[in-house]
Protein backbone atom coordinates (compact mmCIF):
# COMPACT_ATOMS: atom_id res chain seq x y z
CA UNK A 1 0.00 0.00 0.00
CA UNK A 2 1.41 3.31 -1.49
CA UNK A 3 0.11 6.36 0.45
CA UNK A 4 0.69 9.96 -0.94
CA UNK A 5 0.49 12.36 1.88
CA UNK A 6 -0.15 16.19 0.87
CA UNK A 7 0.09 18.37 4.11
CA UNK A 8 2.10 21.50 4.74
CA UNK A 9 2.13 21.52 8.00
CA UNK A 10 5.65 19.53 9.63
CA UNK A 11 4.54 18.69 12.88
CA UNK A 12 1.35 17.28 11.35
CA UNK A 13 3.30 15.76 8.68
CA UNK A 14 5.36 13.84 10.41
CA UNK A 15 3.01 12.57 12.94
CA UNK A 16 0.89 11.16 9.81
CA UNK A 17 4.13 9.91 8.22
CA UNK A 18 5.51 7.53 11.16
CA UNK A 19 1.69 6.29 11.76
CA UNK A 20 1.27 5.09 8.35
CA UNK A 21 5.07 3.62 8.35
CA UNK A 22 4.12 2.23 11.67
CA UNK A 23 1.23 0.01 9.84
CA UNK A 24 3.04 -0.74 7.30
CA UNK A 25 2.47 2.04 4.40
CA UNK A 26 5.24 2.97 1.87
CA UNK A 27 4.33 6.71 2.41
CA UNK A 28 5.43 10.09 -0.13
CA UNK A 29 5.28 12.89 1.60
CA UNK A 30 4.62 16.31 -0.82
CA UNK A 31 3.68 19.94 0.69
CA UNK A 32 2.21 21.50 -1.74
CA UNK A 33 -0.32 21.54 -4.14
CA UNK A 34 1.69 21.28 -7.23
CA UNK A 35 4.08 18.85 -5.99
CA UNK A 36 0.58 16.75 -5.48
CA UNK A 37 -0.06 16.76 -8.79
CA UNK A 38 3.76 15.84 -9.81
CA UNK A 39 3.43 13.17 -7.62
CA UNK A 40 0.00 11.19 -8.76
CA UNK A 41 0.81 12.17 -12.30
CA UNK A 42 4.43 10.16 -12.42
CA UNK A 43 3.36 7.32 -9.58
CA UNK A 44 0.63 5.49 -8.75
CA UNK A 45 -1.27 5.40 -5.38
CA UNK A 46 -3.67 3.46 -3.09
CA UNK A 47 -4.47 6.55 -1.14
CA UNK A 48 -4.43 10.27 -1.07
CA UNK A 49 -4.40 11.79 2.17
CA UNK A 50 -5.06 15.49 1.20
CA UNK A 51 -4.68 18.61 3.54
CA UNK A 52 -7.06 21.32 1.97
CA UNK A 53 -5.47 24.44 2.88
CA UNK A 54 -1.55 24.07 0.83
CA UNK A 55 0.73 26.44 -1.34
CA UNK A 56 0.65 26.93 -4.48
CA UNK A 57 -2.81 24.81 -5.02
CA UNK A 58 -5.42 24.47 -2.58
CA UNK A 59 -6.53 20.78 -1.87
CA UNK A 60 -9.95 21.44 -3.28
CA UNK A 61 -8.52 22.69 -6.85
CA UNK A 62 -6.16 19.47 -6.57
CA UNK A 63 -9.00 17.28 -5.68
CA UNK A 64 -11.04 18.61 -8.91
CA UNK A 65 -8.17 18.21 -11.06
CA UNK A 66 -7.56 14.80 -9.88
CA UNK A 67 -10.82 13.47 -10.41
CA UNK A 68 -11.33 15.20 -13.84
CA UNK A 69 -8.14 13.61 -15.24
CA UNK A 70 -9.83 10.15 -13.72
CA UNK A 71 -8.13 9.69 -10.74
CA UNK A 72 -9.77 7.15 -8.69
CA UNK A 73 -8.07 5.91 -5.88
CA UNK A 74 -9.60 6.77 -2.48
CA UNK A 75 -9.35 10.81 -1.29
CA UNK A 76 -9.31 11.35 2.58
CA UNK A 77 -9.47 14.92 3.17
CA UNK A 78 -7.99 16.77 6.41
CA UNK A 79 -9.85 20.17 7.02
CA UNK A 80 -9.66 23.18 9.77
CA UNK A 81 -12.09 22.82 12.45
CA UNK A 82 -13.88 26.20 10.90
CA UNK A 83 -14.13 25.41 7.41
CA UNK A 84 -17.20 23.59 7.27
CA UNK A 85 -18.43 24.81 3.88
CA UNK A 86 -14.55 23.59 2.12
CA UNK A 87 -15.44 20.04 3.83
CA UNK A 88 -18.79 19.88 2.02
CA UNK A 89 -17.20 20.94 -1.18
CA UNK A 90 -14.31 18.56 -0.55
CA UNK A 91 -16.90 15.46 -0.36
CA UNK A 92 -18.84 17.04 -3.72
CA UNK A 93 -15.37 16.97 -5.29
CA UNK A 94 -14.90 13.57 -4.65
CA UNK A 95 -13.29 12.89 -1.09
CA UNK A 96 -14.17 9.56 -0.05
CA UNK A 97 -13.98 10.76 3.78
CA UNK A 98 -12.63 14.25 6.11
CA UNK A 99 -11.06 14.19 9.24
CA UNK A 100 -10.96 17.42 11.31
CA UNK A 101 -8.21 18.86 12.90
CA UNK A 102 -6.52 18.07 15.48
CA UNK A 103 -7.73 14.47 14.63
CA UNK A 104 -6.55 11.39 16.89
CA UNK A 105 -4.03 9.85 14.81
CA UNK A 106 -5.73 5.99 15.87
CA UNK A 107 -9.38 7.53 14.11
CA UNK A 108 -7.19 8.57 11.10
CA UNK A 109 -5.50 5.14 10.67
CA UNK A 110 -8.88 3.19 10.88
CA UNK A 111 -10.56 6.19 8.47
CA UNK A 112 -8.11 4.71 6.03
CA UNK A 113 -8.54 1.44 6.58
CA UNK A 114 -12.29 2.33 6.11
CA UNK A 115 -12.11 3.84 2.98
CA UNK A 116 -9.69 1.28 1.24
CA UNK A 117 -11.80 -1.59 2.47
CA UNK A 118 -14.93 0.19 0.86
CA UNK A 119 -13.03 1.36 -2.39
CA UNK A 120 -12.21 -2.79 -2.70
CA UNK A 121 -15.70 -3.95 -2.08
CA UNK A 122 -14.67 -5.63 0.98
CA UNK A 123 -17.04 -5.56 4.46
CA UNK A 124 -14.22 -6.10 7.47
CA UNK A 125 -11.27 -5.39 7.34
CA UNK A 126 -9.82 -9.24 7.24
CA UNK A 127 -8.68 -10.98 3.82
CA UNK A 128 -8.42 -14.44 3.33
CA UNK A 129 -6.92 -16.52 0.77
CA UNK A 130 -6.80 -20.33 0.70
CA UNK A 131 -6.21 -20.55 4.74
CA UNK A 132 -3.96 -17.78 4.99
CA UNK A 133 -5.75 -14.47 6.51
CA UNK A 134 -4.66 -11.15 7.12
CA UNK A 135 -6.77 -8.65 9.55
CA UNK A 136 -5.78 -5.02 8.62
CA UNK A 137 -6.39 -3.66 11.99
CA UNK A 138 -4.64 -5.84 13.97
CA UNK A 139 -1.76 -6.62 11.31
CA UNK A 140 -2.27 -10.44 12.52
CA UNK A 141 -1.37 -12.99 9.99
CA UNK A 142 -2.73 -16.58 10.24
CA UNK A 143 -1.97 -19.88 8.32
CA UNK A 144 -4.63 -22.34 9.49
CA UNK A 145 -5.45 -20.72 12.43
CA UNK A 146 -1.54 -20.24 13.82
CA UNK A 147 -0.28 -16.83 13.73
CA UNK A 148 2.65 -16.16 11.72
CA UNK A 149 5.37 -13.37 12.15
CA UNK A 150 6.10 -11.71 9.50
CA UNK A 151 8.75 -8.76 9.14
CA UNK A 152 6.88 -5.04 8.06
CA UNK A 153 7.98 -5.52 4.66
CA UNK A 154 7.24 -9.00 4.24
CA UNK A 155 3.58 -7.96 5.45
CA UNK A 156 3.41 -5.47 3.04
CA UNK A 157 4.34 -7.57 0.04
CA UNK A 158 1.60 -10.33 1.07
CA UNK A 159 -0.82 -7.84 1.23
CA UNK A 160 -0.14 -6.17 -2.31
CA UNK A 161 -0.61 -9.90 -3.45
CA UNK A 162 -3.83 -10.38 -1.10
CA UNK A 163 -5.07 -7.34 -2.86
CA UNK A 164 -4.30 -9.03 -6.34
CA UNK A 165 -7.01 -11.80 -6.38
CA UNK A 166 -5.53 -14.27 -8.69
CA UNK A 167 -4.00 -11.70 -10.72
CA UNK A 168 -0.14 -11.94 -11.35
CA UNK A 169 1.78 -8.84 -9.77
CA UNK A 170 5.05 -7.62 -11.12
CA UNK A 171 8.50 -6.84 -9.12
CA UNK A 172 8.22 -3.53 -10.15
CA UNK A 173 4.83 -3.22 -8.97
CA UNK A 174 5.51 -4.88 -5.77
CA UNK A 175 8.89 -2.28 -5.47
CA UNK A 176 5.90 0.55 -6.16
CA UNK A 177 3.24 -0.89 -3.28
CA UNK A 178 6.33 -1.15 -0.23
CA UNK A 179 8.71 1.65 -1.23
CA UNK A 180 8.68 5.00 -0.75
CA UNK A 181 10.85 8.23 -2.13
CA UNK A 182 12.88 8.00 0.45
CA UNK A 183 13.74 4.14 0.87
CA UNK A 184 16.33 2.66 -0.02
CA UNK A 185 15.37 -0.08 -2.83
CA UNK A 186 17.66 -3.23 -2.48
CA UNK A 187 18.08 -5.26 -5.57
CA UNK A 188 16.75 -8.45 -5.03
CA UNK A 189 15.10 -7.54 -2.01
CA UNK A 190 11.51 -8.63 -3.30
CA UNK A 191 12.87 -12.18 -4.04
CA UNK A 192 14.09 -12.31 -0.59
CA UNK A 193 10.46 -11.45 0.58
CA UNK A 194 8.70 -13.99 -1.29
CA UNK A 195 11.32 -16.19 0.04
CA UNK A 196 11.10 -15.76 3.23
CA UNK A 197 6.75 -15.87 2.52
CA UNK A 198 6.87 -19.19 0.94
CA UNK A 199 9.25 -20.43 4.28
CA UNK A 200 6.35 -19.09 6.59
CA UNK A 201 3.30 -19.63 4.46
CA UNK A 202 3.90 -22.62 2.48
CA UNK A 203 6.23 -23.22 -0.77
CA UNK A 204 3.51 -23.49 -3.40
CA UNK A 205 1.48 -20.45 -1.85
CA UNK A 206 3.28 -17.90 -3.93
CA UNK A 207 3.61 -18.96 -7.74
CA UNK A 208 6.38 -17.50 -9.94
CA UNK A 209 4.61 -16.65 -13.65
CA UNK A 210 8.31 -16.44 -15.26
CA UNK A 211 9.64 -13.09 -16.83
CA UNK A 212 6.62 -11.94 -15.59
CA UNK A 213 6.31 -11.19 -11.57
CA UNK A 214 4.06 -13.56 -8.70
CA UNK A 215 0.33 -14.82 -8.22
CA UNK A 216 -0.91 -16.77 -5.51
CA UNK A 217 -1.72 -19.96 -6.18
CA UNK A 218 -5.64 -20.33 -6.08
CA UNK A 219 -5.53 -23.76 -3.95
CA UNK A 220 -3.87 -24.59 -1.27
CA1 LIG B 1 -2.44 23.35 5.70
Amino acid sequence: MRVLLVEDDRMIGESIEEALRGENYAVDWVRDGHSAELAFSTQSYDLMLLDLGLPKKNGLDVLHHYRKQGGDIPVLVITARDAKASRIEGLDAGADDYLIKPFDIDELMARIRAVLRRHRGHIHSIITHAGVTMNLATHEVTLDGLIVHLSAREFSVLRALLDSGSNVVSKMQLEDKIYGWGDEVESNAIDVYIHHLRKKLGADFIKNVRGVGYKLTAEK
